[in-house]
């Protein structure tokens, strides 16, 4: 497991570790909420509105944790497990199963002491009624429901009256339903007297260490993952409110901005030669320089991911594939930069990687050894693109889809060592 404490703007490693958590502590002490996201990988209300939460709130009062990738290989499969359902291992787990490390170190964050409540997000079938109305509208559905597993915890706790905390959760979400059929009930699995296949689950694992547990469900039949984000958010922020953490979002929660939200990329930083948007990158590029294997990428986005195969790199952000790069296989190197350039008629300084915007043109100067190619500018008098004026280049070769970003790549003694992305604008009058 890897851990940040969010004060700053931080890029983190995709690796090899289970999963991330994050810490957003307040100034003031106060009650610790721990919210896993996408323990099931074909859930992305629950996993998208986890990371938004590491990435849009401050708390002031109190402490949120956040584990937004649980089950991170299944993520980026979009598949429910890719080694069985991992909420179905909390009681017991065998010595060979894959998901071993993942459960222990879930089970050893919700026995923190710190920790006071526990929230584990999911995506559930149709919409959860009371009395059968069709396969949809029914008492065996999920969708849009506050699941406990008994009324109460055995144990003594600040929070130990579940059944009437989730109520007051629905009640609060059922304020701020976007159409009717959306409103929130509370789902009492029973867990213990019916010995259900509950008992293996997460939250059933955390009520029998003391510490309350609830199952929030947005339903699958929401036709867009912005929807489900929204409920998603809607509840968490009602715990905040009952548990006394107070927050601060630094955007106005509604369906159109967890739509935006959710639509953002961020950035990736590969080699720590290359940065590229991830907004409106092509979905295929082709000719990469990188190494032939073991490429490192660091993700601005906290469900950023890749899948690196012999010939290609594809980049995610949770389930959604971004794009696919193809291998252009080079040494790698880092490039001694800053270099000089004079855009638009402008002398600067140029850090590798990084983007530069331009209006008409841009001259690169670097020391002797150095070479530069800029994709998509052809001039067959020259094969070395340093001191000469680069205007926009072909638009078929734009990183973007709107055909404004360019790559500039720099080369010593026939290894790659850095990219500038050139960001043709449109002049302010035109
Ligand atoms: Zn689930």
């Amino acid at each position: 497991m890897r851990y940040f404490l969010l004060c700053f703007l931080f890029f983190s490693l995709y690796a090899d570790e289970n999963f991330d958590l994050y810490k957003l502590h307040g100034k003031e002490k106060g009650p610790t909420l721990l919210v896993f996201g996408g323990i099931h990988g074909n859930e992305p209300g629950g996993f998208f509105a986890a990371a938004i939460l590491t990435q849009h709130y401050k708390i002031t009062k109190g402490a949120l944790w956040i584990v937004p990738n649980t089950n991170k290989e299944s993520i980026i499969k979009n598949r429910r497990g890719s080694h069985g359902d991992l909420n179905r291992k909390f009681s017991s787990i065998l010595k060979s199963d894959k998901d071993i490390y993942i459960i222990k170190d879930i089970k050893s964050l919700i026995t923190d002491k710190e920790v006071d409540l526990v929230l584990n997000l999911h995506d559930g079938h149709g919409f959860f009624r009371q009395k059968y109305q069709n396969t949809i509208f029914n008492p065996g559905a999920w969708g849009q429901t506050c699941v406990i597993d008994q009324m109460e915890l055995d144990q003594n706790s600040s929070f130990a009256n579940l059944g009437c905390i989730a109520q007051q959760v629905s009640d609060k979400l059922n304020k701020h339903l976007l159409q009717d059929h959306h409103g929130f009930n509370v789902r009492n699995t029973k867990t213990k007297k019916r010995k259900s296949e509950m008992q293996h689950s997460l939250t059933y694992f955390a009520i029998n260490n003391s510490k309350p547990a609830f199952a929030i469900e947005t339903s699958k039949e929401l036709q867009t993952t912005a929807l489900k984000v929204y409920y998603q958010l809607r509840a968490i922020e009602a715990f905040m409110q009952i548990m006394g953490i107070s927050y601060q979002r630094d955007f106005e929660l509604d369906s159109q901005n967890v739509n935006n939200l959710t639509k953002k990329g961020g950035k990736v930083v590969i080699n720590s030669n290359i940065s590229l948007n991830l907004d409106n990158l092509r979905k295929y590029l082709s000719f990469i320089p990188l190494q032939s294997n073991k490429n490192e990428l660091y993700f601005s986005h906290p469900l950023g991911g890749a899948v690196e195969s012999n010939g290609f790199i594809d980049l995610y952000i949770g389930h959604k594939k971004i794009s696919r790069l193809k291998k252009a296989k080079f040494i790698i190197q880092k490039c001694e930069g800053p270099f000089e350039a004079i855009i638009d008629g402008k002398k600067k300084s140029i850090h590798l990687p990084s983007e530069v915007k331009i209006m008409d043109d841009i001259v690169f100067n670097a020391p002797r050894g150095y070479r530069l190619n800029v994709i998509g500018f052809t001039d067959s008098r020259y094969k070395n693109e340093l001191g000469i004026k680069i205007a926009r280049p072909l638009k078929r070769f734009s990183l973007d889809k709107q055909e404004n970003r360019f790559r500039a790549e720099f080369y010593k003694d026939n290894a790659f060592c850095g990219m500038v992305i050139l960001n043709y604008v449109a002049r302010k009058n035109e």
